[in-house]
């Protein structure tokens, strides 16, 4: 029983010709629950409409930092009505991306912070993406925390910055990069972190996990961050796996 908590299925990479193939093979891997964020309306509609056909998904709706500038008022309504809709889990992925700045970094900074609010009002945790954007991230999740709670999703920065984020109660998630031989930083975290705050996620189709690395990622990989997770901890993959599910069961307040 493995839960992918971040995996963009709505990809039109996975839609056009692979998806019943991916989710065969996520199935054969054990992976019995996969969570589809939204990147923009768009996206966020599509991962809504998979929950709705297939039991395994579930959806979390929001507008990516690359995509900030796409955001305009009609696209709270919508995503608001959209939050009502079942099987809908979170508010994102949201957040900063400091690295690609596909989004100027002011309206970055806006658009996120409008969607902490709306996660609120919505009464949903959010899903955050954090890239070389720290400082800003945690002076916006101070000043308009999250009331439903917050995970940083594919987690990357370093173990100082996460003992910030978990004391003030967020969860960290960790993906294929955790895999990687040159990761140092993602190592020390998963070395360190209370064993009842994280989970795991490939991002996929981005950031495949060794030994994969080249190929598109897909849910099945996701026992490879799993693994790695468990050499860290010396406990087994079994161990890892129900922790993994069970954090994110709380995270995400679904049985
Ligand atoms: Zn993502």
């Amino acid at each position: 029983m493995i839960w992918d908590t971040h995996a963009h299925l709505d990809d039109p990479r996975f839609q056009q010709k692979y998806f019943a193939e991916v989710c065969e093979r996520a199935k054969l891997a054990g992976i019995t629950r996969i969570l589809n964020p939204g990147v923009n309306l768009p996206s966020s509609k599509r991962a809504v409409q998979l929950a709705q056909d297939y039991e395994f998904i579930y959806a979390a709706i929001g507008v990516h930092p690359h995509n900030a500038v796409e955001a305009a008022p009609e696209t709270w309504v919508r995503l608001l009505q959209l939050a009502k809709k079942p099987k809908v889990l979170a508010w994102g992925e949201i957040g900063l991306d400091y690295y690609r700045d596909l989004s100027p970094r002011a309206k970055q900074k806006e658009v996120f912070i409008q969607q902490i609010e709306l996660a609120n009002q919505a009464g949903l945790p959010i899903v955050i993406h954090n890239r070389d954007s720290n400082e800003d991230c945690l002076k916006i999740i101070k000043e308009h925390p999250p009331e439903y709670g917050g995970a940083f999703h594919c987690y990357s920065a370093s173990w100082e910055m996460a003992k910030i984020l978990l004391k003030q109660g967020f969860y960290l998630s960790f993906a294929g990069p955790l895999t990687y031989k040159n990761a140092r930083n993602i190592v020390e975290v998963a070395q360190n972190i209370p064993l009842d705050r994280f989970f795991v996620e490939t991002d996929s189709p981005y950031l495949t996990p060794e030994p994969y690395r080249g190929q598109r990622n897909e849910p099945a990989f996701v026992r490879e961050v799993i693994t790695r997770m468990a050499e860290l901890r010396e406990l087994s993959f079994e161990q890892i796996a129900s922790m993994a599910m069970d954090n994110a069961k709380q995270f995400f307040k679904t049985d």
